[in-house]
């Protein structure tokens, strides 16, 4: 199993891509564990940055309801 963002040849992750994110967000919206994501330590960063930012400017909500 190899690191989605590096499959795709992605090396900045868009905080707008909200699309992408929410595969790695779980039911809660908490950012699933790289154990979880099977991601690379430097995308699973990326993408838990990416996430706080999409939180921050609530393109993502930090609860499910
Ligand atoms: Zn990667």
């Amino acid at each position: 199993m190899s690191c989605y963002f590096c499959s795709q040849n992605t090396r900045e992750i868009d905080f707008r891509d909200i699309e992408t994110l929410r595969k790695f967000i779980s039911v809660g919206m908490k950012i699933k564990p790289k154990k979880k994501t099977n991601l690379c330590s430097f995308h699973q960063r990326k993408m838990s940055q990416a996430v706080k930012t999409a939180k921050q400017l609530a393109l993502l909500p930090y609860l499910p309801y």
